[in-house]
């Protein structure tokens, strides 16, 4: 038998520029995100979502949007993803000339997506064909996530055949992948087995990517389940920050560390270098002035590297 599970490679998406410090009440400055940005990719990462393209007003955190842009490390082997609503957002990440994937979002409940994007659910999907096609068209690739996938912080339950039906209207415009996201982190494994298997048998050969939030504790075994029915990318966030301005009470992102060491050890290769991801933990940790929810982050991982058995012992 293989000690290879289900694949030998997962791509890992860092999305704690945008998403985990998203919902950070202290602003952090452009230099401090960029800062973030240069150590994941010192670290392997090859696809960050960088920041969105929203309302500053609505969305403070991410007010510096063109000048981070514009500080950018120039790495031809770096997707850099920009977090987009609307038409107005879209032609702002595509005026920076630096972002080089758009990420849409759609919401499977209408009250949510009125709270996150002043839209109906299903003017939610239009829009986000829409932007997809807007990058198409400006030579850029454009991707959707599913907001509230696995349940609303307003409505409760969402039907499966909601989200499978929306992920069949958005294969229509031909994105790069489709996310699943457990916006308020209430998914289970056995629920994320079944809809990424569902949504699969209606997009492929369009991959399903997924994003957990770990606001109740499922999701590293979420993840796991996501790459058991056949899921190649996943997102996470260093340190496990994160959360949702319009989502009352969702903690952070599974965190890219903690991840990274559950594949890694389990012989999937991410890419990405554990001990240089807690490095940049414990960097974050000052930066925010605070404990981070990563647990391998705080712990470290095992085996310690040679080179760190070598300090402690000297
Ligand atoms: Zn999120």
């Amino acid at each position: 038998m293989s000690d290879k599970l289900y694949t030998s490679a997962v791509e890992m998406v860092e999305v704690g520029p945008r998403d985990g410090l998203q919902n950070e009440a202290v602003q952090i400055s452009t230099f401090d995100k960029l800062a973030l940005i240069e150590r994941a990719i010192a670290a392997g990462s090859r696809r960050i979502e960088v920041t969105s393209f929203v309302n500053p007003k609505a969305v403070p955190q991410m007010a510096d949007a063109d000048a981070v842009c514009a500080g950018l490390p120039e790495r031809d082997e770096v997707t850099y993803i920009g977090l987009v609503l609307n038409g107005r957002g879209a032609e702002r990440a595509l005026a920076t000339g630096r972002i080089d994937q758009l990420g849409a979002v759609c919401v499977a409940t209408d009250t949510f997506a009125q709270k996150n994007q002043r839209q109906t659910s299903d003017q939610s999907v239009e829009v986000a064909q829409e932007l997809v096609a807007m990058a198409q068209a400006a030579g850029k690739t454009g991707q959707v996530t599913i907001g509230a996938s696995f349940g609303c912080p307003f409505e409760g339950e969402v039907a499966e055949e909601r989200v499978v039906a929306m992920a069949e209207q958005l294969a229509k415009a031909n994105p790069v992948e489709i996310a699943l996201a457990d916006t308020i982190g209430v998914g289970n494994p056995a629920h994320v087995t079944r809809l990424v298997k569902a949504v699969t048998g209606v997009i492929a050969p369009i991959p399903v990517r997924v994003h957990f939030h770990n606001t109740r504790g499922t999701g590293l075994a979420n993840v796991w389940a996501a790459i058991a029915a056949g899921v190649r990318t996943v997102d996470a966030s260093i340190g496990g920050l994160g959360g949702c301005p319009f989502a009352p009470s969702a903690a952070g992102n599974v965190a890219t560390e903690d991840v990274v060491y559950m594949l890694e050890r389990a012989g999937i290769s991410t890419g990405l270098d554990l001990e240089k991801l807690i490095e940049t933990h414990r960097w974050l940790t000052g930066v925010m002035d605070k404990q981070l929810p990563a647990m391998v982050g705080r712990s470290g991982g095992f085996p310690k590297p040679a080179e760190t058995l070598k300090k402690e012992l000297a």
